[in-house]
């Protein structure tokens, strides 16, 4: 019974006895420990935009005549917070949904053709032109939330640009399986700075970050992953990482077989 939390209750019982009554709360205390450190993740994740924003909004109001480079440079800078703290915000609504019993699958014909095109484009756009982005796609279209897998595939992708130095290589991918127990894959692999082993079971805990640094620059939010964790439960998909430190990383989406 070590490391088990148990709330135990005595109950008075006729003829002077007693009944000794005991509850393993562990998992509630679990679920309850996660709840709390999510808040307040998130509060100090939303704080800090806003103590720029503030402070700014400080010094413009208490300097009537800040000269305009100034006044453009904290103008750009509060935009710049203020839409970090949208992007949280927005990652934090779709976990939620996700997680919600009122929000079942929708699920509907995926033509995964278009969507891996669409994920490539949008890959490509954030790329910049920075790296080769390429994708191939050679499998069976499947049944699932189109807005859902967009979500998810793009989240992958967008990490393996942002995870990537310039010059190196993304290649999106999809793939029938074996036509047995493993039904079709999606693929991300890049060339980029790769994760250390210690690291990888923990990448789909919310606010979960191997560099916070690197993360904030590249405009994250530490909860991409979590939604494709949440995404790919509701569609009875595993995640696979396979990493190495500075060589890059592959993460696989497999979907139930036939
Ligand atoms: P973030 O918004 O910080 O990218 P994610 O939940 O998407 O949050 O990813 C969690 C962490 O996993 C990232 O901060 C990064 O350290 C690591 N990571 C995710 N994808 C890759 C990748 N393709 N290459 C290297 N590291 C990655």
């Amino acid at each position: 019974l070590r490391d088990r939390k148990l709330i135990c209750q005595i109950i008075p019982f006729e003829n002077r006895r007693q009944i000794l009554v005991t509850h393993d709360a562990t998992e509630s205390a679990r679920i309850e420990e996660m709840r709390r450190d999510f808040i307040a993740n998130a509060s100090h994740e939303l704080r800090t935009p806003l103590t720029v924003i503030v402070g700014f909004l400080e010094i413009a109001s208490s300097t009537p005549d800040l000269d305009p480079v100034s006044r453009q440079a904290h103008l750009s800078l509060m935009t710049e917070q203020g839409r970090r703290m949208q992007r949280l915000i927005e990652d934090m609504l779709t976990l939620s949904r996700l997680e919600s019993v009122d929000y079942p699958l929708r699920p509907e014909p995926v033509r995964v053709a278009a969507l891996v095109e669409e994920v490539l484009q949008e890959a490509r756009a954030l790329s910049g032109g920075r790296h080769s982005v390429t994708a191939s796609v050679d499998g069976p279209d499947i049944v699932g939330s189109l807005e859902e897998l967009r979500s998810a595939f793009g989240n992958l992708a967008s990490n393996a640009v942002r995870y990537t130095p310039s010059g190196g290589t993304v290649h999106i991918g999809w793939q029938g399986g074996d036509g047995k127990s493993t039904g079709p894959q999606f693929v991300v692999s890049d060339t980029g700075i790769g994760i250390d082993q210690h690291h990888i079971a923990r990448l789909t805990e919310r606010f979960y970050r191997v560099d916070k640094s690197r993360s904030r620059e590249t405009q994250g939010t530490g909860l991409g992953l979590a939604i494709v964790k949440h995404v790919l439960l509701r569609h009875r998909a595993t995640l696979t990482i396979t990493s190495e430190a500075g060589k890059g990383s592959s993460f696989i989406v497999t979907f139930p077989g036939p």
